[in-house]
């Protein structure tokens, strides 16, 4: 999945300059994509992440659109980075 190898490199660069908390409200979000993934899996069906939308400031991860502000940091819709698969 492109769109995650892209999460898993943008996250590793900005760990650098997020804070503790930054960083522990975005890995809930990676485990929930993983453990939706691996549920997938389980069952037999193909996991379709769609597209990923990760807030620019503090690396919040959205996958059912980007929220019109971050429900982290408050940063607006514009500041998120949009991937796609
Ligand atoms: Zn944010």
């Amino acid at each position: 999945y492109p769109a995650y190898l892209a999460v898993a490199k943008m996250q590793k660069e900005r760990a650098a300059m997020t804070s503790m908390h930054y960083a522990l409200e975005a890995e809930k979000v990676h485990e929930r994509l993983y453990l939706e993934a691996k549920k997938s899996v389980d069952n037999g069906e193909d996991y379709d992440i769609g597209d990923v939308h990760i807030c620019d400031v503090c690396g919040f991860t959205a996958i059912d659109g980007a929220p019109d502000v971050c429900p982290i940091c408050g940063a607006k819709r514009e500041r998120f980075t949009v991937f796609t698969k």
